[in-house]
């Protein structure tokens, strides 16, 4: 249940409460937000008087859900909004992974070129095997922070694991939660006491319910700067590397009230169906794409096969603009 105490509600008092109820408080707009587990059904009568407003529900999809706030929330990602009103579909681009000083700045120089605003690129990598080629670490992040400055970009990357959270935390705008990041309760709640954005990926073998959950350990901390990115499925099938799930994204459209991204890139794992799946994608009128894109894909050191190269990813902006439009939306 989430209830919203009267703004009379001293500091100490909501505590009080919040203990009493073994809620999650945090304050907005001069008022106590409290959350229970949805088990609680009704404000207990003795603190009928010092409650303003109550919604109960029947899951543990509470913040995010519509039932509580129609209004779809505002997200910045930089200096960009998405969500709300907006109508913006925010294009992220960069690298997989942040390689070396020249990759990531002939990245930041095709986004700066081409008006976009943020820029991706792995530092800590979730790798599947401990061969591969795990990231630069923190001198990747500190190649990141000097494009933030020497071309006003936002920095969008991921954190693998919440030993180096606070790193992430420091030198990123975005805190990209990645797909097998998404239970890691660690990431979660240091993201929760932050006040960067989150963009959370939908973990590959994740429910709705699931997915929608890791965004409430970051809401209910009281940070409500979150976006989900759906990025495909594990399926039976395997001439794709995974399933994109747009009915998943339809039914957090209808119930939920965060901004999503969607991630051609990850879902199809191949460079040459990433912008026809990125047409489909912005033609359901999303808050944006996260699109891979490598200054030569052939040499990248991780996900070679399915990272666009500039012209492709220029083209593709190109194919995807008149898409949004169509739709009431617009590349940002
Ligand atoms: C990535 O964005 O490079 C990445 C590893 O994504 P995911 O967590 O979706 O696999
Ligand atoms: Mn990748």
């Amino acid at each position: 249940m989430i209830i919203h105490l009267k703004p009379s509600i001293s500091d100490t008092r909501a505590g009080e409460i919040a203990d009493k109820l073994n809620a999650f408080s945090f304050k907005k707009e001069g008022k106590y937000v409290l959350i229970t587990g949805a088990s609680l059904k009704e404000v207990p009568v003795e603190l009928d008087s010092e409650v303003d407003e109550s919604w109960p529900f029947d899951n543990d999809i509470q913040l995010a859900s519509k039932t509580y706030q129609v209004e779809k929330r505002t997200v910045k990602i930089g200096n960009v909004e998405i969500g709300g009103n907006t109508n913006n579909t925010i294009l992220i681009g960069g690298p997989c992974s942040v390689e070396s000083e020249e990759q990531i700045r002939q990245s930041a120089e095709l986004l700066k070129e081409m008006g976009l605003t943020s820029l991706r690129g792995g530092c800590y990598k979730p790798r599947t095997s401990p061969y591969s080629f795990q990231g630069m670490g923190l001198d990747g992040l500190k190649l990141l922070a000097k494009m933030r400055d020497e071309y006003g970009l936002s920095i969008i990357t991921e954190a693998r694991d919440a030993t180096h959270i606070d790193e992430i935390i420091e030198y990123s705008d975005v805190v990209q939660v990645g797909a097998k990041a998404m239970y890691d309760q660690g990431i979660l709640r240091a993201c929760a006491k932050s006040n960067r954005t989150i963009l959370i990926k939908r973990g590959f073998g994740s429910t709705l319910k699931e997915f929608v959950q890791a965004a409430e350990f970051v809401l209910s901390g009281g940070n409500d700067q979150v976006v989900l990115c759906e990025r495909g499925l594990r399926t039976f099938e395997t001439s794709t590397r995974f399933t994109l799930d747009l009915c998943g994204v339809a039914w957090l459209q209808e119930h939920i009230n965060l901004p999503i991204i969607l991630d051609p890139s990850h879902a199809m794992g191949l460079a040459y169906g990433v912008t026809p799946l990125a047409k489909a994608c912005v033609a359901m009128g999303i808050d944006g794409l996260l699109i891979e894109t490598h200054p030569n894909p052939k040499v990248a050191k991780s996900d070679a096969a399915q990272q666009l190269n500039h012209a492709e990813f220029k083209e593709m902006l190109k194919q995807v603009n008149p898409v949004a439009a169509a739709v009431g939306y617009k590349m940002v």
